[in-house]
């Protein structure tokens, strides 16, 4: 296989707690666009997530183990730093619906505030992922419901495991 290095790349940020066919629609239809696609797994100490940064990082890099133009890395920091020091000029972010628009908006402003070359780009998933979400999927799955339509095996896993070693994990 070809070597990516130093093709264009756009980062695609986020909390991934836990990553799901949602999120995996918007990176499939990035690498459309883009040679590289940079998954950046925010680390953030104020943020209780069910998952670990670790785990978050391992999860999707196995997902996209036989993809080597989907890199995954952990950010702190300022967005536009970490875009800086990667050399990326994209940002992609998902719009599902109107309520995500106020707070994308409000990030992309204050992005191209920071760094007026790096330019955030909005996708629209498939119509049916509009409705997924992190947070839904661990409350469906706190509840007993299926999940499995909804997020890739590997993180179903994950949520049997995190679910059996402590239910109270997912219920926050
Ligand atoms: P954040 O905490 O940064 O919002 P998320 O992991 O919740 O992190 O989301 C990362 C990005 O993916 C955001 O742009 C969010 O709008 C988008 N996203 C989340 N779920 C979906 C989905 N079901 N379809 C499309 N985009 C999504």
């Amino acid at each position: 296989m070809a070597s990516t290095e130093g093709e264009e790349r756009a980062v695609y940020p986020g909390s991934f707690d836990p990553i799901t066919n949602g999120h995996m629609d918007i990176i499939r239809r990035g690498a459309k666009l883009f040679p590289r696609i940079l998954v950046a797994v925010l680390e953030n100490p104020k943020k209780a997530t069910l998952l670990s940064t670790e785990e978050r990082v391992a999860i999707i890099r196995d997902i996209f183990k036989d993809q080597p133009h989907i890199e995954v890395e952990a950010f702190h920091g300022l967005l536009t730093d970490f875009t800086r020091v990667r050399g990326a000029r994209a940002v992609i972010r998902g719009l599902r619906a109107i309520s995500d628009f106020e707070y994308e908006l409000q990030m992309a402003l204050m992005n191209q505030q920071l760094n007026p070359d790096l330019e955030t780009l909005f996708m629209m998933p498939s119509a049916r992922y509009t409705f997924l979400s992190s947070s839904l999927v661990k409350e469906v799955f706190a509840l007993g419901g299926s999940v499995h339509e909804l997020v890739p095996p590997i993180v179903e896993q994950k949520l049997r495991e995190k679910f059996a070693s402590n239910p109270e994990s997912l219920s926050s």
